[in-house]
């Protein structure tokens, strides 16, 4: 497979003034955010916040954008085609792992003579991409012998170790292809099994395994560990409060949960803005639940 690997890397979020710099998406930058720390673009000095820089991917129709919140990789090389010939994609070949999630693969001919189609078996892939595609140069427009392809290939590193994460990642891919209501029960998953186990480690350490785990799923459940017990624990642990606005999105979209799960369908609608603004929420309290969970650990050392 003849090829030149352009560039992989995580879009960052550019700064929405002189978007002359990108910020990096990272737990410090978070973290920043949790604690107040003021962040300002050190090209034009405008004042920046963290929460609102992220809402954009929400509402940007770029994939990379989208998937660069929960740690999206993007792949670009220059591969030539010929008209009329099979040219083999192979993912691993170009430093892809082969357990990563391929989300979106795009093509773009960089000059005349072909467009290139993928090929299939008798039973075509729907609902998942392959790490290796046949590309087939559909002879197109004026003639050429050879035509260099830009392929742009969106992908994320499946964590085995890590569910939770698979499970928001499985939310933002709904979310991606507009399937709104799809990305309300993964995304709660993620955040509520993420503080029921920080809850249960942490209470167990003063009564037994069985009566925590009875406190929390029939005395405390879910809404009142969100409301009640973090934002007490994260007292206790000297560590900022999740911020109202982002407990209010995790309550909203527990409600919207609970629709879905008793009736089958969401009463009110829910549309790309309410969505965007859950899932934000929702990547925004992972990222909460991960430093805060480290910081149990490093004071109870
Ligand atoms: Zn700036």
């Amino acid at each position: 497979m003849e090829y030149t690997l352009l560039h992989t890397g995580t879009r960052g979020t550019p700064c929405p003034e002189c978007k002359a710099i990108s910020f990096s998406i990272t737990s410090p930058n978070l973290f920043n955010y949790f604690l107040g720390v003021e962040m300002k673009c050190p090209k034009c000095d405008t004042k920046l916040d963290w929460w609102e820089l992220l809402l954009r991917h929400f509402d940007w129709n770029f994939s990379s954008y989208l998937y660069g919140i929960v740690g999206g990789l993007n792949t670009s090389l220059m591969i030539h085609m010929k008209p009329n010939e099979i040219y083999t994609l192979d993912f691993q070949e170009i430093g892809i792992p082969s357990n990563a999630k391929i989300l979106e693969v795009t093509y773009t001919p960089n000059g005349k003579g072909l467009f290139p189609i993928e090929m299939h078996g008798n039973s075509p892939y729907r609902h998942f991409i392959p790490h290796k595609i046949l590309l087939f140069g559909r002879p197109f427009g004026e003639p050429a012998e050879k035509t260099p392809v830009a392929v742009s290939i969106n992908w994320v590193q499946v964590d085995e170790e890590n569910q939770l994460w698979n499970n928001l990642v499985e939310a933002i891919e709904a979310f991606s292809i507009h399937k709104y209501p799809s990305c309300i029960i993964p995304a709660n998953v993620a955040v509520e099994a993420k503080l029921n186990k920080i809850l249960d480690d942490y209470l167990s350490k003063h009564a037994s395994n069985k009566r925590v785990t009875d406190f929390l799923t029939s005395g405390a459940t879910y809404s009142h560990q969100l409301n009640v017990l973090l934002p007490l624990i994260s007292n206790f642990e000297k560590f900022p409060s999740l911020p109202d606005h982002i407990r209010g999105g995790l309550n909203e979209l527990r409600d919207y949960r609970n629709k879905i799960a008793h009736k089958g369908v969401t009463t009110k609608p829910l549309d790309k803005v309410i969505t965007g603004r859950l899932l934000c929420s929702a990547t925004f309290a992972l990222g909460y639940l991960n430093l805060l969970e480290k910081e149990i650990i490093k004071n109870h050392l």
